[in-house]
């Protein structure tokens, strides 16, 4: 056989084939390229190497800057700016360019999904959802924080059925005020839900047995003083007296409270109010709930630390359906995981994080044998209660992952 030069064929293939392979090769090097934003340890040793990082334009990492270390992120417009700064210094690690998360969202996002809402547009949310879908979507108000504060609580339910539900699914977000990440995740479950229940018929199927209660926020009062004084502020907005505010929601409920993990002390983040069911918000979910058929499953969203956590709170004995909610906290564990490897810890409340007597969840389980959870949801303590808007959808997503086998499994069965 002759052979002769390359046809004009075989040359556009070899020309394409050398194309894939360049544009491969240049793809794989955008990955491991180097972001140029950096997470450095500055030392800041006097009060006028403090005024000086406060006087430079360089970003901080920490809360705040204080003598001592101080962690800062130096992207490649401050390089030059923060080595003439002069001050001590050392590269604690690579931190992804700051709008980098949006590469990997492909459709458009709603603002709740890239963006902390207000309380006012957070309800305003929900209810242009529950006009657009007035079939599935109702609500009722179930309560108020201080009178004089005037925030109404309210619960909203998806339910695609007629009559009365089988099941009844509880999920609230922000009865701590300054975990903003968990009223935001909320509104993503109950949004996508909608969204499921209308292209998917086995959900549509599964939300005609099952109704699902959404509270937006359980501390609106705590939620609006986060957003006007105090990022930081966690309790309600109880007047204790003496100048003292506020009582840990997570600490008021009657089921052994006033047992170890909480604070008869009024200024404590942990204090557990004058008596069970001392507080309105407290009062005002305990009723609404109590109207409810067959509550089997509820949720507690806060932040942070990534755990999924069971009974018991107020003890580290075991309860009794320890076995089911090990099953399923461990199912949600690597669902939760699948999307960006966010790891979980799953346990009971008081053997894996710490004891906290009067918590939602021990009322939940004791109450209605409610398959009940905690989730903490993210990080682990990078930013902590200040997590950045570019990881609300991210978590949102992975929230998602766990909850939506979460909710079917409440659908099918109760614990015995
Ligand atoms: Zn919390």
């Amino acid at each position: 056989m002759r052979v002769g030069p390359p046809t004009q064929v075989s040359v556009f293939f070899m020309r394409r084939f050398s194309f894939v392979l360049l544009s491969l090769l240049v793809t794989a090097l955008s990955w491991a390229q180097p972001s140029g934003w950096g997470r450095y340890r500055v030392k800041v040793e006097t009060d006028k190497d403090a005024q000086r990082l406060a006087d430079s334009s360089i970003p901080l990492f920490s809360e705040q800057i204080s003598l001592g270390d101080v962690d800062v992120i130096v992207g490649p417009d401050h390089l030059v700016e923060f080595w003439k700064l002069g001050l001590k210094n050392a590269y604690v690690g690579e931190l992804p360019r700051p709008d980098a998360w949006k590469d990997r969202v492909t459709s458009a996002l709603d603002d709740y999904q890239t963006t902390y809402l207000q309380y006012a547009s957070m309800i305003g949310k929900y209810e242009t959802w529950r006009a657009a879908y007035p079939s599935l979507v109702t609500r009722v108000r179930i309560g108020q924080g201080q009178p004089a504060l005037a925030n109404d609580i309210w619960s909203y339910r998806i339910y695609a059925g007629t009559g009365e539900p089988r099941h009844s699914v509880i999920i609230i977000g922000g009865i701590h005020a300054r975990e903003w990440i968990s009223p935001a995740v909320c509104m993503y479950l109950f949004r996508n839900l909608i969204e499921k229940i209308n292209t998917d018929s086995s959900w549509a199927l599964l939300m005609k047995r099952t109704a699902l209660h959404v509270i937006p926020s359980l501390n609106p009062d705590g939620y609006r003083y986060t957003w006007s004084t105090n990022r930081m502020w966690r309790k309600n907005r109880r007047n204790n007296g003496g100048g003292s505010y506020g009582v840990d929601l997570n600490r008021n409920w009657p089921v052994a409270w006033g047992g170890g993990g909480s604070s008869g002390s009024t200024g404590s983040d942990t204090y557990r109010g004058p008596s069970a069911a001392s507080e309105p918000e407290t009062q005002a979910l305990i009723n609404h709930a109590s109207t409810l058929l067959n509550v089997s499953a509820f949720i507690d969203f806060h932040s942070y630390g990534q755990y999924i956590l069971w009974p018991w709170g107020y003890t580290s004995a075991l309860c009794a359906d320890d076995a089911d909610h090990r099953r399923v906290g461990l199912m949600m564990q690597s669902l939760i995981q699948a999307p960006s490897g966010s790891f979980y810890t799953a346990g009971p409340i008081t053997t894996t994080l710490y004891q906290a007597s009067g918590n939602t969840v021990d009322y939940f389980y004791q109450t209605y044998r409610a398959r009940s959870y905690t989730i903490e949801l993210r990080d682990t303590g990078v930013n902590g209660f200040l997590l950045p808007e570019a990881q609300i959808y991210p978590t949102q997503i992975e929230a998602w992952a766990g909850f939506e086998r979460f909710l079917r499994l409440a659908g099918m069965r109760r614990i015995p």
